[in-house]
Parts: structure tokens; sequence; C-alpha cells
């Protein structure tokens, strides 16, 4: 399938009416890295590094998870890769690590509540990645942010690690962003300081589309009941894009429905211009965009709007199939 997009593999996510969509890949081993090139991503937006911890008996020493992150850092050969702090708790319980009971894991202990409340991890894994990055530009963010003071704390973790590691002698990394995962209702609600302080923002769309639709991701009775171009999700992600406007925040989207070429031109309408991905997907959508018009879709989204419709899928689509012809 990937030799259908070998045409356009080094041409730019550009739609009809100038717009250049930003395509990264999401990622999580090792083997994922040489997608970068294959793909045509122009970076990892989403490193899950979740992986290297559940795949073994025993907590990971700091000493390997440097090595595996300076290893994919070697990997993108300069290209940004964004490193998720670890994003674990609940459901997905470390084997070592004392089990909790909760009634709703989805809703429970997990991520960076986890990370703040028990920071000796956090704390290992951020020196992993700041002895990892070694000189070289460094961006990291945390997971399952719902209110600004967990920023906060995270990020002065963050300061903390760096100071200690100055101290112990290590090259600090040239460059250091640090940013937020936004996939609660309540963190695009957050005071306009919370968007002045996080260099970036990534948008979780599997998580903040349960949440916002409470209905569990896992669940097959109702994990497509609701169409990811429902309009009121739709608006609800127009907000955060625009709070992000005006404070001059970079905001990008990496959940799965990034990989769906619809959704993806939609995503372009209302204004987002980073989306990561499967590597898989980065040509279908690609290909998409550079047959549509962001201005044109956006219109039909107004129009969509107006007439009250519940989804924009219909009306999105119809135009879709108009440009074949
Ligand atoms: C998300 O929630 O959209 C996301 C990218 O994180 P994960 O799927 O790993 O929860
Ligand atoms: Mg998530």
């Amino acid at each position: 399938a990937q030799e259908r997009y070998a045409s356009i593999l080094d041409l730019p996510a550009q739609a009809k009416c100038g717009s250049v969509i930003s395509l990264h890949m999401n990622a999580g081993l090792m083997a994922d890295l040489p997608s970068l090139t294959s793909s045509g991503a122009e970076g990892v937006g989403l490193f899950r590094t979740e992986l290297q911890f559940l795949v073994r008996n025993q907590m990971p020493r700091r000493m390997e998870l440097a090595a595996l992150y300076s290893r994919v850092l070697d990997a993108a050969h300069g290209k940004r890769v964004v490193f998720r702090t670890l994003d674990i708790g609940s459901d997905k319980v470390l084997p070592y690590m004392k089990p909790t009971d909760e009634p709703n894991p989805a809703l429970g202990w997990r991520a960076i509540r986890v990370g703040l409340d028990k920071p000796g991890v956090m704390r290992m894994q951020l020196q992993a990645l700041i002895r990892a990055a070694n000189g070289r530009p460094l961006a990291v963010m945390f997971p399952f942010v719902a209110q600004f003071e967990e920023f906060r704390a995270a990020r002065a973790e963050m300061d903390k690690t760096l100071a200690r590691e100055e101290r112990l002698g290590h090259v600090l990394p040239s460059r250091i962003e640090v940013g937020a995962m936004l996939e609660t209702p309540s963190l695009a609600f957050a005071p306009k300081k919370f968007f002045e302080e996080v260099e970036f923002v990534s948008i979780g769309g599997n998580d903040l589309k349960q949440f916002f639709f409470a209905a569990d991701r896992e669940n097959e009775l109702v994990r497509r009941r609701y169409d990811t171009l429902n309009l009121s999700f739709l608006n609800f992600l127009q907000g955060i894009v625009e709070r992000c406007e005006e404070t001059g925040t970079a905001v990008s989207f990496c959940g799965e429905d990034a990989g769906r070429p619809v959704e993806a031109l939609c995503f372009g309408a209302i204004g987002l211009r980073t989306l990561s991905m499967r590597p898989a997907s980065i040509g279908p959508v690609k290909s998409l965009i550079r047959r549509c018009n962001l201005d044109e879709v956006r219109e039909i989204i107004e129009q969509a709007r107006e007439r009250g419709d519940m989804s924009v899928r219909p009306a999105v689509m119809d135009y879709i199939r108009a440009q074949h012809s």
C-alpha cells in the first residue's frame, strides 16, 4: 500500500488553499523508527514510553533507558521526537508495582497522577531522557494533565532534574521543550496562564473523546457510538485550537483519529496544523489533504453548523467525492 503513495513521499501535505499540515508519526518501539524515513514523517509526534516498562518483570534501570532513548534520537537523525513520560496505572499495571483495585481504572490513578504521587520513577525517566539527549534538543510531554497545577508540578520536577544533572556534570539538552497532553476536557478550560506557560499542547484524542462523550474507548458496546466528526466534538476541538492561537501556543493532535483521512482533513479545516499518526496513515492522509481546499472544508463545516447537522461527515464526504470527478 505504501507504494501507492511513493510519488508524494517527499511532497508536503499542502492543501489546494496553500495551507500545509505537518505530519508526524506515533511510535513506541525502536523497531518503529525506520518508518520515519519510509513514511515521510517529519518527526515523532508521540513516543509512548510505557512499553519498555511493561515488557519486563522489573523496573528498567536508568542507564538502560538512557541508552534506549539515545538510540531513538540517533535513529531520528535530528528530526524532532516528542517523548511522552510514563502513561501507566490502573489497567496498564506494571508487573513489579503493587496493583491497585479501582472501580473505574480509566478515571483512576494513572499517568501523571502516579508520576506526581510517586516521583521517583518520573525523576529517573527524566534523568534518562536528559542524558540520552546529551546536548541535543529534547521534547517531553506529560500525559493526562487535568489541571494547570499538575503541569506546573511536573515542569518543576523537570527543572529540578535539569539542575541536578548539571551539578553532576552532565551536558544539558541544547534546547528543551516541555508540553502537556490535553486528554481531559478540564484542561481545555484551564486559565490562560496555562496556555502561556506550556510550550506545546498535544491533544490526545483517544482519551479526550472518551471523556467528552462519557463513552469508554475499550467498550465495544459504546466505543463507536459517537462520531469524531460530531459537531459538538469538533466545536470543542476548534475552541482548543483558538485558545492556543490566542497565546501562540503550538498545538497538535496525536490520537488515532489523526490517521483517518476524513478526520485529518476536518482537523486541518478547524485550524490544526500538526498531526501525529501511525506511520502507515501518513500517505493516505497526505493524499487527501493535497486534493482538498481547507477553506472550502471550513465553509462546509460552517454550513453544517448552521443547518444543525449532528456530524459534518456526510457533507464533507460529498465534498470529497466531488474532488475526484
Ligand atoms: C490519546 O489518548 O489520544 C493518546 C494519544 O494516548 P494513548 O492512546 O496512549 O492513551
Ligand atoms: Mg491517552
